[in-house]
């Protein structure tokens, strides 16, 4: 028999957002609007310096205040992006685990709830850091490379990303899993929700979230509601 999810879904769609910044509040509302549940990917210590950078569209981008997050992720998932969103590659072991660990720590502290999540910031990931994740008490580890599959993840400790949401075959991809038949389907969209202001795709993203929302097979979980159902089912 196939294996579902729950509810007796088929197949589940999730997106996963990083850095915490003022446009994950028009984000979170459209998420609400359709029911679809996210992983927002936070920075604690910067969220506390309110540092704001400047993207290549000229647009400034400002990361959210503890005060401004604290509510907004209600009935998301809330995860860590290490404390300071430091380049890794050539990090020693102390360094990583501080940037995961005190990350995970102070944002339970923030929201009051468990933080079991981690996205790596920029590309870089190694078997050590998967190590180090687990160490600090993470159940999974999401990565920035793309899948560009429905498949459930192998590896919790290097689960790459589905598709980002900037990618020009974005439409196709969603199509392709609003189509597919395959077991235990997942579909997920990462990215960062300052490119939905500077790529213009508010409308864009609405229409996806409208569309995976009005299809009755489709289940609404975060990436940690995901890999502790696939667990338990014995598939991860
Ligand atoms: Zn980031």
């Amino acid at each position: 028999m196939k294996k579902l999810y729950p509810g007796g879904k088929a197949k589940v769609f999730t997106v996963s957002y990083d850095d915490g910044v003022l446009q994950d509040v028009r984000f979170v509302e459209l998420l609400n609007k359709y029911g679809v549940k996210g992983t927002f990917n936070l920075n604690s210590r910067l969220m506390r310096q309110e540092f704001a950078w400047t993207h290549e569209s000229g647009m400034v981008v400002r990361r959210l205040s503890p005060a401004a997050a604290r509510s907004l992720y209600d009935g998301h998932e809330v995860a860590s992006h290490t404390l300071t969103h430091p380049y890794l590659d050539h990090a020693g072991r102390d360094v990583i685990l501080r940037e995961m660990g005190e990350d995970r720590d102070e944002l339970e502290r923030l929201f009051g709830r468990e933080v079991r999540g981690f996205a790596a910031p920029f590309t870089f990931w190694s078997r050590e850091m998967a190590d180090c994740a687990r160490l600090c008490g993470f159940e999974y580890a999401r990565i920035s490379e793309e899948s560009r599959s429905f498949a459930p993840p192998e590896d919790r400790f290097n689960w790459r990303a589905g598709i980002f949401h900037l990618s020009p075959d974005l439409e196709d991809f969603v199509d392709g899993f609003l189509a597919t038949d395959r077991e235990l389907a997942v579909c997920q969209i990462v990215g960062h929700t300052y490119d939905l202001d500077a790529a213009g795709m508010w409308g864009q993203m609405e229409d996806i979230l409208r569309r995976v929302a009005a299809c009755p097979d489709v289940a609404f979980m975060t990436t940690l509601e995901i890999v502790r159902y696939l667990t338990e089912k014995g598939m991860l």
